[in-house]
């Protein structure tokens, strides 16, 4: 009871403002709701309100006295991205330009899509998103338009957090049992290892059972090569699953391709991290692989990627390159991806030819680079 009481009065004056509210577990929030001098099951509460429910602002969870409302209104500002653009395609792909409190701009991308039994008939719907790590990147991979931008800053564990909610929030996906069914992919603006730690904290939120309860097994985080978090990512209780940006399988090419390749000890250092990177029973790691034609898609880049892969319990997903302006490749012909792929298979490595989506409102992979910002 006396905690109760305590609650009904003003905080007090020495408790701190908290930082962003989407980005904290149920313990940080009971954490934060002690110095308040509040019982420790607000913290669960006002969890279970912010990534389940996904009230839009303090007010709305009812469950809290009014007086703490008003004190969380006051020390614990946040809202979720803001939606200044929507760009839809045929294929039901949806880009949204996402505007951040600071007036930052990032991309998310949702990726409806259905599953078909061998007869073509509709088996059930699946629903990917793909969200961003930071506005911008400061990698500078040749063939992809995000690298244009350079970084901007990274984001909070909130802001990766905010953009799934918002995206649930505009498509009608239920935490829970939509959960279950959505899969995420850690792939749009932004290298997530050079953010590693607010990456890991959104995955930690956006996994709890109080939340929106995703599974860590429909979740994809893609770098392009930061060994040293690889090893790390591979120590990690309940960790999604990784895929790297290959994109060369010499260390001439790939310098050329993927600037930081050398400070990160070239394609032997890369190999080693995926070799010793712990795989579950039935996983396997997944190797990326950007097709440009006439520089990475001859066959002889085929044997190369499947000698790299020998004894890697590895698949490869092969995404033909998205044009973007003023970026001198080209896309592979459909004849060199088929062959690229058979190579690959006959070789003993699953190869799978990634679809493209929503090319025509930038949506597709690398192609993310606020195209639509209308200048303020
Ligand atoms: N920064 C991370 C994740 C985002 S990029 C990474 O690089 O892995 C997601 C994928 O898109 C990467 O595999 C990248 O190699 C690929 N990509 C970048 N630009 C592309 C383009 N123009 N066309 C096709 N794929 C591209
Ligand atoms: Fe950054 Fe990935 Fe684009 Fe490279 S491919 S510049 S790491 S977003």
């Amino acid at each position: 009871m006396e905690s109760r009481r305590a609650e009904l009065r003003t905080a007090p004056q020495h408790a701190e403002a908290w930082e962003d509210p989407l980005g904290l577990m149920p313990d940080d929030l009971a954490a934060r709701a002690g110095e308040f001098g509040w019982p420790r099951f607000r913290g669960r509460q006002i969890f279970n309100a912010l990534q389940a429910q996904r009230v839009q602002s303090w007010d709305e969870i009812a469950a809290l006295p009014q007086r703490a409302r008003q004190h969380l209104a006051a020390m614990a500002p946040w809202s979720w991205p803001a939606v200044a653009g929507r760009f839809a395609a045929a294929d039901g792909t949806v880009r949204y330009l996402l505007r951040l409190g600071d007036g930052e701009t990032v991309e998310a991308v949702y990726l409806p899509d259905e599953i078909f039994d061998a007869e073509g008939r509709a088996l059930r719907r699946r629903t990917t998103f793909c969200i961003s790590t930071q506005a911008g990147c400061p990698v500078n991979c040749q063939f992809c338009m995000t690298a244009r931008l350079g970084l901007k800053r990274s984001l909070t564990a909130g802001e990766i957090v905010g953009q799934v909610l918002r995206l649930m929030h505009e498509h009608g996906i239920a935490a829970g049992a939509g959960g279950e069914r959505l899969n995420l992919v850690y792939m749009g603006m932004g290298e997530p290892f050079l953010n590693y730690a607010a990456v890991m904290q959104s995955v930690r939120v956006l996994t709890h059972g109080a939340g929106a309860g995703l599974s860590p097994r429909r979740i994809t985080i893609s770098t392009s090569g930061i060994v040293d978090k690889i090893a790390r990512f591979g120590a990690e209780p309940n960790r999604p699953r990784l895929a790297i940006s290959l994109n060369a399988t010499t260390d001439e090419l790939r310098q050329r391709l993927m600037p930081l390749n050398r400070a990160q000890g070239g394609l032997a250092a890369l190999a080693a991290a995926a070799r010793a990177f712990p795989l579950g029973p039935r996983e396997r790691l997944t190797w990326e692989y950007v097709l440009l034609a006439g520089v990475n898609d001859s066959l002889a880049d085929a044997r190369r990627l499947a000698a790299l892969s020998a004894g890697l319990r590895a698949k490869v997903n092969l995404i033909a390159w998205n044009a973007g302006p003023e970026i001198p490749f080209a896309p592979p012909s459909p004849d060199a991806v088929a062959a690229f792929q058979r190579q690959l298979r006959a070789s003993g490595l699953p190869a799978y030819v990634r679809r493209p989506r929503g090319r025509e409102v930038y949506a597709a992979c690398g192609q993310l680079s606020r195209q639509g910002v209308v200048a303020e």
